[in-house]
């Protein structure tokens, strides 16, 4: 979320003049949380937050009105969303840091919802944008309609940029896995109309990425029938602030309000949240939606997180229970717009799979299973492998007989199954029985230590993979060493096989120290005897 010290003269919604009071202030001494949400935000600049000048016109419509009906998909689809998939995603993504536009740890934390989109089987691309003197990417994330006479397009969004110095894990990190969670749940379904997930950067600086989107957007024509922007939704101390949840709407965007609202209610023993109509606010990446004349909600936590813009927005300051329970509401809202599609049954559990019980790390065993659609569709899989879930793999026709591949990196017994669904829109069976493999744990490389001028070592692939970006090191206990340099590094790859020779930069010393490589998880330590830049290895 954003903040000021200007004064802001606002028209075209409510000709009103906005006095947002110094940030310094505590919260608690600034707003009582009936009213609009504090804005604050990277105060080193003066923000760019304008409204739209081009003459808009509407150019989104929305074919059918159908209401809001209990619906067995949806609650399949909400059942899967709990506090274990929402935490696994804010840790991933909270470990790049503060991810202020335009630096590295924000790039990566693109790069990394990239590719998570992209393992999903979506149609992802990156939205390069420039604005106000800065240039980042939008990630976007598409889950293409079944109904191809329709042109309606939803879109689920938060932003994935922080301010500095705070990890950013509620302010956008929960709206940014929101979206990540929705696409994840949702990209084993088919909807009707068309579904964005969107990431946006540069929101801190002055929402400047979503303006670049919407203003995309509208001269693209694009008919987005409602956007769902998710900012802040982490933060509850106690059972009455994590029973209620603020929309922020405009006048067009009210039947939106009512929408979210009857699906708090249909869905009430999962969900449990009252909405409570919030009225307008711009801040947040929902307002040039609004200024393109797209219809927006923008979902915010009821009680503003204390620790908002520090170094504190931390997981632990977040109650993921009330982030779950708002994000299964801003899912079941966004795939009943989209009218999951395809109402065909689902594919038979298939066979519990075939293959090997034993089996050695970094070695590539081979299952297989089988099932049939009762409407002859043909059929996708899912395997769960027990240390990973791979993406639908797929179609095959029913009933014929299907391989997958995998091998375990550690030691330890895995129980694998395997799910369907067909590609005509159902929703997916049950996970099959499981069967078990034990896999012993292997050195994945030898390590061969010899002397001469400083320490060499020979390192062997000794698997049935390629191995990858693998850290080495070279250590000494005992003896003295006077100089140690270069003593450690990555290879990227080794092949099967290959063979990979390392070594000290310098070294100095004398004594007999232990001298220990370690490669990954493997080590092997000898005895060596040191004088001056020689090394004889003695056992
Ligand atoms: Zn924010």
């Amino acid at each position: 979320m954003l903040a000021i010290t200007l004064i802001i003269p606002i028209s075209g919604f409510a000709t009103e003049t906005r006095i947002i009071p110094n940030i310094n202030q505590s919260f608690s001494q600034s707003f009582n949380y009936g009213g609009p949400p504090p804005l604050p935000g990277d105060m080193s600049f003066p923000f760019p937050i304008h409204e739209v000048s081009e003459n808009i016109e509407k150019i989104s419509r929305r074919h059918n009105t159908d209401t809001v009906s209990r619906n067995d998909i949806i609650i399949d689809m909400i059942q899967q969303l709990d506090e274990s998939m929402i935490l696994d995603y804010l840790e991933d993504l909270v470990a790049f840091g503060p991810r202020v536009t335009e630096t590295t740890a924000c790039e990566q934390a693109g790069d990394w919802i990239y590719d998570q989109f992209q393992s999903m089987g979506l149609d992802v691309r990156y939205h390069s944008w420039s604005n106000s003197g800065y240039d980042s990417e939008n990630i976007e994330a598409t889950l293409h309609g079944l109904d191809q006479t329709s042109d309606e397009i939803y879109i689920i969004c938060g932003h994935y940029d922080s301010v500095p110095g705070s990890p950013g894990a509620d302010d956008d990190g929960s709206g940014t896995v929101a979206t990540l969670a929705a696409a994840y749940i949702m990209s084993q379904y088919s909807f009707n109309h068309t579904i964005r997930f969107v990431t946006f950067s540069g929101e801190e600086q002055g929402l400047l990425g979503s303006e670049r989107y919407a203003q995309e957007a509208y001269s693209n024509g694009d008919n987005i029938v409602a956007t769902l922007n998710v900012d802040m939704i982490g933060f509850a101390e106690d059972e009455f602030e994590g029973s209620k949840v603020k929309v922020y709407h405009n006048d067009d965007s009210y039947w939106l309000v009512d929408y979210t609202d009857d699906i708090a209610t249909q869905y009430e023993d999962l969900i449990d949240l009252d909405v409570l109509p919030s009225g307008w606010s711009w801040g947040s990446d929902h307002y040039y939606f609004w200024e393109y004349d797209y219809d927006a909600l923008f979902y915010h936590e009821y009680e503003f997180n204390h620790y908002y813009h520090s170094p504190q927005d931390t997981i632990e300051h977040m109650n993921l229970t009330y982030d779950m329970k708002c994000t299964r509401l801003i899912l079941a809202t966004l795939a009943t717009l989209s009218n999951p599609g395809g109402s065909s049954n689902p594919p038979d559990t298939p066979d519990q799979p075939d293959g090997p019980t034993e089996g050695d790390a970094y070695t590539e065993y081979t299952f297989s299973t089988s099932t049939t659609d009762p409407e002859s569709d043909q059929i996708c899989y899912k395997w769960d492998w027990g240390d990973e879930i791979s993406d639908w793999e797929g179609p095959y026709a029913s009933g014929e007989t299907v391989e997958s591949t995998h091998y375990w990196r550690e030691e330890g017994t895995y129980e694998i199954s395997v799910k369907a669904k067909d590609d005509n829109g159902s929703i997916s069976s049950d996970w099959s029985e499981p069967i078990e493999i034990d896999i012993a744990g292997i050195p994945k490389v030898d390590i061969v230590i010899q002397g001469g001028l400083g320490v060499k070592a020979t390192l062997t692939n000794q698997v049935d993979i390629d191995l990858e970006d693998l850290l080495w090191n070279i250590s000494f206990d005992g003896g003295i060493i006077l100089v140690e340099e270069g003593t450690s590094g990555i290879i990227e790859n080794l092949p099967i096989g290959e063979s990979e020779i390392i070594q000290t930069d310098k070294l100095f010393g004398i004594g007999l120290p232990l001298i220990t490589v370690a490669v990954d998880d493997v080590e092997v330590t000898v005895r060596g005897l040191l004088f001056g830049p020689l090394v004889l290895i003695i056992g």
